[in-house]
This record gives structure tokens, sequence and C-alpha cells, in this order.
């Protein structure tokens, strides 16, 4: 009888980056032959890969690291929370090691140390795309690592340093990867994709043998050529971002390639609040930018993410924001009652909100908002878009249209998917039936083209 092989189990918490760094060492432990497995009763060893964003995602990282401590005993412990090793010792003394983000060699390392790896040269069979968390047909694509901004309520500079962009060649040459591998959606993601490429001077690689930039709209033109679904994320409304709009405008309908949607987290429209928050961008310029992306490419989906309730915030702040929402009109909108973050600068500032008026604001936006989604999803009844279904229920297939990024937009759910037949990972025209505040109801036209 072969000897068992070593096992490992996984606790993967956190952002997409945080999740592309999971798929990165579970790649590699599985290269190296060991078997990921389910539950802590059949791990020998466990590794937890933590947040450390906000308060809550700290305390749900503790929490994860005591679990499994309770239920398995050996514990190695990765990512954002990582970079304060004390506050994990003083919780859980008794974890094998600690390293920060992408500190794959750490892991590894500390995963041989517990647990030496066995040779079986079958082990070595691993997809060349490596091994993903999110579903065979979508997956996030990792430009970059940290950030040049200082926004005065995010600790993220501090835990993950300045930007750093991966060369295009080995970008483009993973999402190719990824496409082979039968991906048909890529989310870009980093913490400014406006910024790509800035620290490396645009520096160019050859790709397909051909040349490309380290720059947003090189990278773009290049993730078009493989003809599959490409969707940018955490970009900021920098002037540059005009040059990819043209890109976007081919694909109205959910055609292949660069997918008419951008991921701006505005924040916040009162240029003093804004300033507070030290956001890139310059505000005034904000609405004028998006009406010109929008008469150039009319479907585009913008989606944001606004905090309220800022320390400081006036009555006349919060309605600045509530008539930017209005004129605005962005379609997807996520926001938050703003919680201060330990470490991040602006715990500092003067004039907490009371919780009980953050609350009250959070409500006013998001019923403002609701009212605004619901108009947007009304323009689109009647049209015909081409979708990719995600899975299939009963009689309905759930899927996604350019404007829904997977787990934060709205879905469209087509109510004969089943009967005619799709599956998870295809893409399929349908037409648009009717909508509610978030999500789309339609059916599949009949002369839709399988791929
Ligand atoms: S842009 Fe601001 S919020 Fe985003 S990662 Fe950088 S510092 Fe944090």
């Amino acid at each position: 009888m072969p000897a068992a092989q070593p096992k490992v189990g996984f606790v993967s918490l956190g952002c997409p980056k945080a999740l592309v760094d999971s798929e990165r060492i579970l790649t590699q432990l599985r290269v190296e032959g060991y078997d990921i497995v389910p539950s802590y009763d059949d791990a020998d060893v466990v590794v937890v890969n933590t947040c450390g964003f906000i308060d809550s995602a700290v305390t749900e990282s503790l929490d994860a690291i005591g679990e499994a401590i309770a239920e398995n005993g050996k514990v190695i412990v990765t990512g954002c929370l990582g970079k304060r090793p004390e506050q994990i010792r003083e919780a859980h003394p008794g974890v094998l090691s600690i390293s920060g983000p992408q500190d794959y060699a750490s892991v590894m390392g500390a995963v041989h140390a517990a647990l030496p790896p066995r040779h079986d040269p079958f082990v070595d069979l691993v997809p060349d795309f490596g091994v993903k968390l999110t579903p065979k047909h979508f997956a996030y694509l990792k430009i970059s690592e940290g950030c040049n901004h200082r926004c005065t309520f995010c600790i993220i500079p501090s835990m993950r340093g300045d930007l750093v962009s991966r060369p295009v060649d080995e970008v483009l040459r993973e999402a190719e990867k990824l496409a082979r591998g039968g991906v048909r959606e890529l989310l870009v993601v980093s913490q400014d994709t406006s910024a790509y490429g800035v620290d490396l001077r645009y520096r160019e690689g050859t790709w397909q043998g051909r040349q490309w930039q380290t720059r947003m709209k090189s990278l773009c033109e290049g993730l078009t050529e493989l003809g599959i679904w490409s969707r940018l994320h955490y970009v900021y409304p920098y002037p540059h971002v005009d040059e990819i709009i043209p890109l976007m405008a081919r694909n109205a309908n959910g055609g292949p390639g660069l997918l008419p949607y951008l991921d701006i987290p505005f924040q916040h429209a009162s240029p003093r609040i804004l300033k507070l928050m030290k956001r890139p961008g310059a505000v005034e310029k904000t609405l004028e930018r998006i009406q010109s992306w929008r008469r150039e490419c009319p479907d585009l989906a913008i989606r944001s993410t606004f905090i309220v309730g800022f320390p400081g915030e006036t009555e006349a702040e919060f309605e600045a924001l509530l008539d930017f929402l209005e004129d605005a009109r962005l379609d997807r909108v996520g926001a938050f009652a703003y919680s201060p973050v330990e470490g991040a600068a602006a715990n500092a500032l003067p004039d907490p909100v009371p919780e009980e008026v953050k609350q009250e604001r959070l409500e006013r936006f998001m019923a403002l908002q609701a009212e605004i989604s619901a108009e947007r999803l009304q323009r689109r009844i009647g049209r015909r878009e081409r979708v990719l279904v995600d899975a299939i229920d009963g009689d309905l297939a759930y899927a996604r249209s350019y404007a829904d990024a997977p787990e934060i937009d709205g879905i469209v759910q087509i109510q004969d998917g089943y009967e005619a037949g799709l599956v998870p990972g295809q893409f399929a025209e349908v037409t648009m039936m009717g909508a509610d505040e978030h999500d789309l109801f339609a059916v599949v036209d009949p002369e839709y083209d399988p791929d």
C-alpha cells in the first residue's frame, strides 16, 4: 500500500486579493503532493489565510485561528493579519508560524517543517492554470500589490506597502492559461488598477510575439485578444480611463472582450470629506467624466462603494452625497457606515458621527440608490443580451450580464434555463423580461447559439 499523502486543511478569509494568495498556496501544496482536505479531523496541519482590513475582519480571523487550534491543534497563519504577529500570539500563543500576505515561501516552509512532503510523481499532475477557489468559469487576475495612496481610513499601504505591478507579459500569460483552462471571465483586481505599471515606468513585455506595455490600456487590449470577458475592478476616475472606453463600447450587450463595466470606489462626493479621506481624483470633474463616458458607451455599467458617517460629515455634506447619487445615476452601489480601523489615520479626526446618525444616513442612502438601480435596470427590459450562466437550480438558470460582477452585483434569472439545456460556464443569449431593484428576469432567446 502506498503511504498516505500528507493532508492540509485550508481556511481562506478576506478579499479577492487574499483569495488569489490562497489559490497560489493551494497550487503549490498540490504540486508538492499534499492533499487538501475539507475537515479539521482529516488534516495533519491547518493553514489559515487571514484578513486584517477592518476590526470585524480581525475578529473573524482570530476566531478562525482559535477554532482551528481547538479542532486540530497544528495551525499556520498567513495573510494580512500576519502583519501584526503580536496580536495573533497574544490571542493564540500556540500557532506554529505567522507570515504576511503573498509570503508563499514562508507558508511553504512552515508546512514543510510541520509536515514533510512525500514524493510521488503522480501528484505533479496539477492543471497548469493551478488550483482555483472560484468556479471554473471565472477567475480573479491580480495585476499588482500595494498602493501609492494614503487614504486615511485604510491600512492597506501600511500592511502591503507601495504599488508593485506584475509585468504585463506575466499577467497576460497567466490570463491566457486561465482562458485555456476553461475560464470565461477574468476579474482584474488590484488596489488601484488605473495606476498599473507606474512603478515599472510602463515597461514593455513580449506576449504572443508582440510588445505590450505594463499599463492599463495595453493590458486591456491584450486581454481583449483572448475572446473572453474581462472586467475591471478598483479603477480611479483619472483622465486616462477615457482611453479604454472605446474598447468597452465594442461589447455592448455582453460581447466578448473588455466589458462595459467600471468598478470605481468613489467613497464620497463632498470635496471637504474627500480631502479628509485623502482620496485620489478631483471630485468636480467626476460627474463630467461619467457623462462623457456614457456618451461614448451608453451601456457602461458603473459600480461604486461609499462610506457614510465619516468623522466630521455634516448633514449638508451628506446631502451633497445624495445629490451626487441623483446626478451620477450609478448602476450598482455598496455603502458602509464608517467604522474605525485600528491603525488608520482617520481615527484621529475630530467630530465622530453618532452611531444612530450613521445608520439613519446609511438607510436614506440605500433607499435612494435602490430607486436609481431599479430605474437603471428597467431600461434594459426588452433587450437581448449575452449572459454567462453560473448555476442551474430547478427550472431556473442563474446567470450574470456584463453589468454584474460575481457576488457583489445582481443576477439574471433565466426562467427557462433548465429546459433550454443551459449549463454553468456557458454563454447564453437571453431577452430581458423584467427587473426588480437588483436583478433581471429573462428567457432564453429561441435562436441562442450555445458556445
Ligand atoms: S486607494 Fe486608498 S483605500 Fe484603496 S488601497 Fe489605496 S490607500 Fe487603501
